[in-house]
């Protein structure tokens, strides 16, 4: 099992490969060609199980509808207003091709993929419908925008954004034993991620 990060344009979005007895994605940025020839590198991508989308932001999610017919789209149920005024807009140059979601996620669901399994968390506030993904064995969180490295935590200003929401999310996520954490944009941190998480609480307590 490996879990491979992929930085991807437009924005820098992190996307995560996960090379488990399963493969899947975790977030797949906003360039389709970047991201298909990525993963090449790797694995072929026809043997993606899964694309997990934390949001419908275009930088995380604006390649996904190529994915279509590949890996079973998943991505939360809340958030698929947002994903729908998206899909016809074009920010930066960034096309976002209309799909369909395979899975729609409400949170609380649980993917075997081997070795990892992942459990989805809806943490509204960055949007209506983020999600992170929980691996309990391993103690992994994969946070998407909610939050950060260095106590930094997901804008709540855009359109469909809500900081009392996110900070009741982040204080879910303050609650998990987590050792790893995988954000949606810079730098992971291993080991003692919780101490990460509480930071990131504390600030927002500050500010929102
Ligand atoms: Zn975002």
């Amino acid at each position: 099992m490996r879990v491979i990060r992929i930085v991807t344009p437009p924005l820098a979005a992190n996307c995560y490969l996960i090379m488990d007895e399963k493969k899947a994605i975790i977030d797949v940025g906003g360039d389709a060609e970047f991201i298909f020839r990525a993963l090449k590198r790797h694995i072929d991508p026809r043997e993606l199980d899964y694309v997990f989308l934390t949001h419908s932001h275009y930088d995380h999610a604006a390649a996904a509808g190529y994915f279509k017919g590949i890996g079973k789209i998943a991505i939360h149920e809340e958030e698929m207003k947002l994903l729908r005024l998206q899909r016809f807009a074009s920010v930066f140059g960034v096309s976002f091709k209309a799909f369909e979601p395979d899975i729609l996620l409400r949170g609380g669901e649980v993917f075997e993929l081997g070795e990892l399994e992942l459990e989805v968390i809806h943490t509204p506030g960055h949007s209506p419908g983020s999600v992170c993904f929980y691996e309990p064995k391993k103690k992994w969180l994969f946070s998407g925008d909610t939050v950060f490295a260095y106590g930094s935590f997901g804008r709540y200003d855009l359109p469909g954004g809500n900081g009392r929401l996110l900070l009741d999310s982040i204080e879910k996520l303050s609650k998990l034993d987590v050792v790893n954490l995988y954000p949606g944009h810079e730098d992971v941190v291993e080991g003692n991620a919780k101490e990460s998480i509480l930071e990131s609480l504390r600030i927002a307590r500050m500010f929102i």
